[in-house]
């Protein structure tokens, strides 16, 4: 359980060497975007998540900007109330994507909304969508949402690095036995 300052400045250096290989190899535009919006994103959005009261990390977001910060705390709040302290959130891959799904999830319903049950027009007859929705998703709207492209994947890839580089930090600390301090 290394503390949040560590924990921000080693994903810090994790992501601007990922990014800094990604150019040097070189590696296509998209994709090295793609690398420094995971390595970002897995900056910001930690495994430690899982505390819902203010963290450092989350004071990182507060001293940026105050209603952002409250924002973002708010977004994140029932996600830290869910989950277990180090539990399913800091297991590899699995707790990475628990937090990808739990960042989408809102904007993927908002998409289903516009794309798909606006204009087969549900609103009008919910049953009938309802009946038929399995045939009614996999044919239309959402099939876009799930042809990602590379870049995505790289993402994501990036992001569970850097969830790897907290889930072996926090393991030095307890071996270690270092003090810790989320705040
Ligand atoms: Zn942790």
């Amino acid at each position: 359980m290394a503390d949040g300052k560590t924990h921000a400045q080693s994903n810090l250096i994790a992501g601007l060497l990922m990014t800094g290989a990604s150019v040097w190899i070189p590696l296509p535009i998209e994709q090295i975007i793609g690398i420094a919006v995971g390595s970002f994103l897995g900056g910001i959005i930690t495994p430690d998540l899982d505390i819902a009261y203010r963290t450092y990390e989350k004071n990182r977001v507060y001293r940026f900007n105050p209603t952002l910060g409250g924002l973002w705390h708010l977004y994140w709040f029932p996600y830290g109330w869910l989950m277990r302290h180090r539990g399913l959130s800091h297991w590899l891959f699995l707790g990475t994507l628990t937090r990808a799904v739990y960042l989408i999830l809102p904007f993927f319903l908002l998409y289903l909304y516009f794309f798909w049950w606006y204009p087969l027009g549900c609103n009008q007859n919910a049953w009938w969508c309802m009946q038929n929705s399995w045939m009614n998703l996999t044919n239309s709207a959402t099939a876009p949402f799930f042809r990602l492209p590379p870049a995505v994947y790289y993402a994501f890839g990036a992001w569970v690095i850097q969830d790897i580089v907290h889930i072996l930090l926090d393991q030095v600390w307890s071996w270690l036995d270092l003090p810790y301090e989320y705040r």
